[in-house]
């Protein structure tokens, strides 16, 4: 004979329980941790400026691709002038002795990287203190401010609210899915379904540059706010705003790795994730500037818009291109606001007039916060560099004001711009936005 078994409802009963802990463990820490969600943490790793690399590049020694391939250096911004790159605690020895010998200097622009990445994440709770919960509440409605950086489900909540406030003049549209499933979203507003000119804003293309989804929210905010009030020359345009490109990449610095550039998706024949949205656009994409390599932070893909998010949009905008006069796109940092091309050494015809616009931009900007920034032509700048959304649009839609706009800071903290500098720099890429509309007429 058995034992006599229990009644079966509390052993359902048991079941369930187990069940139901095991979900809510999973969601809080996976039983299997993947390697690519242990949070990344970069004390005592460095952030060096390196000038005078062409020189280098001349006896044949692809500075920056050494430090990133050979000491795991995680390059933050390259250009004519300079690398900043972070190096690992671990590396700094050795990556000071290959500088060395190629007679380079490191000037260190940060000592602690992971100090920089705590003092953002300290003076956003500073910033919200005042309003407790503000930075874990599950908002379920948009709890929207400036003061801090934001999830994806915050910023998405952000932009329901504004559709369903203004439901005669925005449309919220979902174009499409990231490499992980996230929605890709795009505002439109207009009171005009057909005649008006369109411009078009996007952000957060790269992860990493927080400043950029804040700015573009910041710049819905402004526009809706005080949308009655508006001169003629905004509201008498359609507007485009996509305030994150890159969901997945943009989650995964929230969560795992702050310095995170690239996309999400996985790759064949490489453990390596990831591809740069802006060297994937179908504009010079095998050219220079880019990589052929999976673990590079430049990596290309296996094709021009190869990926969803780029694809999404392109296709997005290829069906809009009627009337689309102004592309402009956000990134940081280096507070530049350049034009093409990037992918070839010309500039294009009107030059002189993306110039002239750029000029007036960086004026207002020095008059409203103080601020330095500077208009020039991509590759003159920046250096060379295929697969641009900037130099898409232009090439394929023959958009006349292309802008990609490098927004704060100048490198003292990079990518990791501390929460109390986000309103001044929002307000520069307000600027720079108000202008080119004024610009279209
Ligand atoms: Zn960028």
């Amino acid at each position: 004979m058995s034992p006599p078994s229990p009644a079966p409802v509390p052993w359902l009963l048991l079941l369930l329980l187990i069940a139901a802990a095991a979900v809510a463990s999973a969601q809080t820490t996976p039983m299997a941790l993947d390697v690519n969600e242990i949070p990344q943490r970069y004390d005592e790793a460095q952030l060096w400026r390196i000038y005078n690399i062409s020189e280098a590049m001349q006896r044949q020694v692809p500075v920056s691709q050494v430090l990133e391939q050979k000491f795991g250096g995680n390059i933050w911004k390259e250009n004519s002038k300079f690398l900043d790159i972070s190096i690992a605690k671990e590396q700094l020895k050795a990556a000071r002795s290959f500088l060395n010998a190629q007679r380079l200097d490191a000037q260190v622009l940060s000592g602690n990287v992971q100090a920089l990445i705590d003092e953002e994440h300290m003076d956003g709770i500073n910033a919200t203190r005042a309003d407790p919960g503000q930075r874990t509440k599950k908002a379920t409605r948009s709890s929207m401010h400036w003061k801090d950086y934001h999830d994806l489900e915050t910023i998405y909540a952000f932009m329901r609210e504004i559709r369903s406030k203004f439901p005669n003049i925005v449309r919220l549209y979902t174009i499409g899915q990231s490499a992980e499933g996230r929605d890709l979203k795009v505002l439109r507003i207009s009171e005009n379904p057909r005649e008006y000119k369109k411009i078009w804003i996007d952000g957060g293309i790269h992860a990493r540059e927080w400043i950029s989804p804040a700015t573009v929210t910041f710049i819905l905010y402004q526009l809706m706010s005080n949308w009655e009030n508006q001169p003629a020359h905004i509201r008498g345009l359609t507007w485009y705003i996509m305030p994150v490109m890159n969901p997945d990449g943009y989650e995964y610095t929230r969560t795992t790795n702050r310095l995170w550039r690239k996309n999400r998706s996985p790759t064949r024949r490489s453990s390596c994730v990831g591809v740069d949205l802006n060297r994937n656009f179908d504009i010079g994409w095998s050219g220079y500037g880019s990589s052929t390599n999976p673990c590079s932070d430049t990596y290309r893909g296996s094709a021009p818009a190869s990926e969803a998010e780029t694809k999404v949009v392109t296709e997005f905008l290829a069906k809009r291109k009627y009337n689309l006069e102004a592309y402009l796109t956000y990134h940081s940092y280096g507070q530049m606001i350049v034009y093409p091309w990037a992918y070839k050494a010309v500039k294009v015809r009107d030059a002189s007039v993306l110039q002239r616009v750029g000029n007036t931009a960086v004026q207002r900007i020095a008059q409203k916060t103080g601020s330095t920034y500077e208009a020039a032509v991509t590759h003159e700048v920046l250096g060379i560099a295929g697969g641009g959304s900037d130099d898409w649009s232009r090439a394929a839609l023959g958009v006349k004001y292309v802008y990609t706009v490098e927004l704060r800071d100048r490198g003292a903290y990079g990518f990791v711009l501390p929460p109390k500098y986000i309103k001044d720099t929002a307000l520069e890429g307000w600027t720079v936005a108000e202008t080119v509309a004024q610009a279209i007429g």
